[in-house]
This record gives C-alpha cells, structure tokens and sequence, in this order.
C-alpha cells in the first residue's frame, strides 16, 4: 500500500511512535499563511459549487486560487494524483479525482479536500457540502462529523496525548449517532497525520481509540485532524482508478479537516478562515 491523502494507516507510524515535530512561532505563522490559502480556496469553491457545477471546474478554481495566492497545490502530482482537489461525492469517502465529467446534482453530498504549499509550508483542510436540498439525514451525518472535527481540535491541548484527539473524535462521533438514532461508521484505515515541511508526516493521528496513549502534544506540534463518518459502515474499498475510496456497503460518507497547532492559548485553527489575513 502507499501514503495517500488520508492519513493512510500504512504511509505513516503507528501511534507510539516517533513524536509530534515542534514549531517555532515564526514558522507557525508560515504555516498559517498557507493555511488561510486553503480556507480562502474552500471557501470559494463551497460558494460555487451547485448543481450543474464539475468537480472538474471546482478543481481549476481552486488551482487558480492557490497560485495566484503565491503558493502550489501539494495534492497536484503527489504520488501521482492528477488533480489540485479531491472532490468526493455521495458514497466516496476520499481521495476523489474531481473531472468535467462529474457534474454535481440537487440532493449530492461532496466533501472537497484541498491542501497548498507556501515557502515550503503545508496547509490541508476538508469540507463536505451539501447540494441543494439533501436528506436530512445525510445534513446530520455532515453535521456529526463537523462536530467530531470540533471536539478533536478542542483535544488539541498542550500536555496532553495523541490519543486524547482520537478518543474525543470517536466520543463525539458515538454521542452524535446516539442523538441522531443512527449507527454511524468511522472509517477504518484512515485518519490525520502530523504536517509542516512536509505533507504527510508522522504521526498517524485515529479516529477512534482510549484518551491517554501515543506521543505528548507539544507547544509548537501542527496536526491535521480529519474525521471521515458513513451512514453504515466502518469499512471501505478503493476503486480501479487507484485512488478513490467508496463506502464499501454503498452509504453515504462524508470528511472534514482542519490543520491544527497546538498552542499555550489552545487550539490554533490555521485553515480556519481568518478575516484579518483577507488582502
Ligand atoms: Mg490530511
Ligand atoms: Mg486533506
């Protein structure tokens, strides 16, 4: 198997293992200008996108509004993608080649995954949208698995360990299901990673898992926490085209991310879309 978008289990450490990179406030603040050049993509692809919109036109957006921001979508080229987005719709979970070909339609959930590189910096976030008018029940899943995002990131707090992000992220995910009256699955396999100079790097952060375990979170440490939820199952497959990756039992799915640093005022939100960093 590979590295791949996701965190993929195989690419990275297992929790454990070596421990999470520290960051100077300089090059947190690099990092956070890449950052908001993602949010600033996703955010304009989220306005776009409707129905009789392509992912293939959402990815031209994004690759547009990255360059002309001064920094490189990481995704184009990385182990061979061929695109700047995933753009993954109804029962993909991740890694979707977005195309002309893939026009979206009233009643489609796409969760868009963008990542860009400034001075040699790393930003990756993920969104899922909702087209038109969608089930309510697919509303809710999205909304299960934003609020999954929130707790993880609320985890993300000096002293603290790695596992203590994947256990509110699971806790958060059991509450939802509970309150929705739907068994959720949390897709096995895939996760968050560390980031910085790199875009993928250890380490491997799950979904899933007891508080306590894996390495401390340091001041200065960036994660991208990304929860990935289905309707069904925890398991997935991976089409022929070598990358995208579809629920295996056909529900829907849906993934969101945020690049996270760890801070002594808490949780800093670099992908968060700041106002003040608007030109
Ligand atoms: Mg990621
Ligand atoms: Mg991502």
């Amino acid at each position: 198997m590979r590295t791949s978008f996701a965190g993929l289990r195989a690419g990275l450490a297992r929790i454990g293992g070596r421990g999470i990179q520290r960051r100077t406030p300089a090059e947190l603040a690099a990092m956070h200008v890449a950052g908001q050049l993602v949010a600033r993509a996703l955010a304009a692809m989220s306005e776009h996108a409707k129905s009789g919109v392509s992912t293939g036109e959402l990815d031209e957006l994004a690759e547009q509004i990255i360059r002309d921001g001064g920094g490189v979508p990481s995704f184009l080229g990385y182990h061979g993608f061929p695109a700047s987005i995933c753009a993954s719709v109804n029962d993909q979970v991740v890694h979707g080649i977005p195309s002309r070909a893939q026009v979206l339609a009233d009643g489609d959930l796409v969760s868009l995954d963008c990542g860009a590189i400034v001075d040699g910096w790393h930003g990756d976030a993920a969104v899922t949208l909702e087209i038109g008018v969608v089930p309510a029940s697919d509303s809710a899943l999205s909304a299960a698995c934003r609020s999954a995002l929130d707790c993880g990131i609320a985890a993300a707090l000096p002293g603290g360990r790695l596992s203590d992000i994947s256990h509110a992220v699971q806790a958060a995910c059991q509450a939802a299901a509970a309150r929705d009256g739907v068994d959720y699955g949390i897709v096995e396999d895939y996760g968050g990673h560390g980031i910085g100079a790199e875009m993928h790097m250890d380490p491997f952060l799950p979904n899933v898992g007891a508080p306590g375990k894996g390495p401390r979170l340091p001041v200065g440490g960036v994660l991208a926490v990304e929860p990935m939820l289905t309707a069904g199952t925890t398991k997935s497959d991976t089409l022929d085209d070598g990358w995208t990756v579809v629920t295996a039992d056909g529900s829907r799915a849906v993934h969101w991310e945020h690049t996270v640093a760890i801070t002594e005022d808490g949780p800093w939100v670099l992908t968060e879309r700041s106002l003040q960093s608007e030109h």
